[in-house]
């Protein structure tokens, strides 16, 4: 059965704030959680707002006129994020993924890109920057997004059908509008480009097909297909396991059209298992996190819109770092918090339903997706 429904006027989550620990622990160095994870990849969320109401994420039931968002003073600014970012980076982190809401509709992100962009990996590396984006404002943005150093995007596109997409995105959005942006990034060089599609059986699964073909034709080995599998995240979206359709069905459904045979991973902790499309047109990717959990390699943490950090998509509670970075903390006491609260991570959400635990969740109101951003 499918949670209902909870009309709600905003939704806050708890969050304790970071414990500094008296004995003075080494401000970088690569960190290790209770089941041996290291951290590697940080993802930021930007605003809480969106332009789309996709069922799946933000409900119109639910984020209607009375929702209320963020204030302006409760989000973390550029250079709180910037300084944050820095620490994780000594802590292990090469990769930053900006998210939403819709990242995008935070004015002037490109000045956080470039900030971000000049951070260096104790080995002196630059970071992999990158993007999730609705594709909305990626037309408009591609050129100043790559100019600030924005390496890739990852768009979200769940149909090619106009009338499917202007239902999955609830605000009769355009196609036509997200393609565009699509060819923007190309053209700018923010490559390799991935789509993910977020698939809810009976709503947009028979587009599968239509869209896997439309990439490969319209883009071929550069853009990478992603095929998401609907999750029970939040407590908004009225999830229900007879709308996920298995990433084995979406696989079985490809190949009989297009036949794929596997991939090995790229890196430890990717989230997308990879296939190969057999006639040299490409590859794509499927996300199981319902059928198949991959939290042994989870090695991502989550920074919310106003500085919350959550360990886990799945989590409740986060750790109130804004409260330090607005504090008269150094960055060695904020850096030795973030490493002790890694240190005690033991999340494992997805495994633990997998093995139907109850106890999977605490009970709590989880985080919603548009509040940490996926
Ligand atoms: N607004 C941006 C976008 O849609 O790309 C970024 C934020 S969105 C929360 C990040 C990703 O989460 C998107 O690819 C979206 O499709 C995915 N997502 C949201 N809700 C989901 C759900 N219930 N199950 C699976 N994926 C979901
Ligand atoms: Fe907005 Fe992205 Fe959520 Fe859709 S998935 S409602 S575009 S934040
Ligand atoms: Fe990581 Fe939590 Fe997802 Fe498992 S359920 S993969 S721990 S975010």
């Amino acid at each position: 059965m499918g949670e209902t429904f909870i009309p709600l006027a905003d939704l806050r989550y708890a969050a304790d704030v970071p414990r500094i620990p008296e004995t003075a622990l080494p401000p970088g160095g690569l960190l290790a959680d209770r089941l041996g994870r290291p951290l590697r990849d940080l993802r930021i969320s930007v605003t809480d707002r969106c332009n789309f109401r996709c069922s799946y994420c933000m409900p119109k039931e639910v984020f209607d006129k009375a929702y209320r968002f963020l204030p302006h003073s409760s989000l973390l600014s550029f250079e709180e994020i910037t300084r944050a970012a820095r620490l994780f980076v000594a802590h292990g982190v090469s990769k930053l993924r900006l998210t939403g809401g819709e990242p995008l509709l935070r004015k002037n992100l490109e000045l956080l890109i470039e900030q971000l962009a000049a951070l260096r990996t104790p080995e002196g590396e630059a970071l992999d920057i990158t993007l999730t984006t609705n594709g909305s404002l990626l037309e408009r943005k591609a050129e100043a997004l790559r100019a600030a150093g924005l390496r890739r995007v990852t768009v979200s596109l769940d149909a090619l059908d106009d009338t499917v997409f202007r239902r999955m995105n609830d605000v009769d959005f355009p196609v036509a509008d997200v393609l565009r942006g699509i060819d923007a990034a190309l053209r700018v060089g923010l490559a390799p480009i991935k789509i993910n599609m977020v698939v809810k059986r009976g709503t947009n699964d028979h587009e599968i097909v239509p869209l896997a073909r439309h990439v490969r034709d319209a883009y071929g080995p550069g853009v990478i297909l992603r095929f998401i599998e609907y999750m029970d995240v939040g407590a908004t979206n009225g999830w229900c396991m007879d709308e996920v359709l298995p990433s084995a069905a979406v696989v079985q459904r490809l190949t009989e059209v297009f036949p794929l045979q596997p991939l090995q991973p790229n890196a430890s902790g990717e989230t997308a298992a990879r296939w190969r499309y057999l006639d040299g047109g490409g590859e794509i990717g499927v996300i199981s996190s319902v059928t198949q959990a991959f939290c042994r390699d989870c090695n991502r943490a989550r920074l919310s819109t106003e500085g919350k950090l959550f360990l886990c998509l799945f989590a409740s509670r986060g750790h109130d770092l804004r409260t330090l970075l607005r504090g008269a903390y150094s960055d060695e006491q904020i850096a030795a918090a973030i490493g002790l609260i890694w240190g005690e991570r033991e999340d494992r959400y997805s495994e633990l339903r997998g093995a139907g635990a109850a106890a999977a969740g605490s009970g709590e109101r989880r985080v919603e997706m548009h509040y940490i951003g996926g």
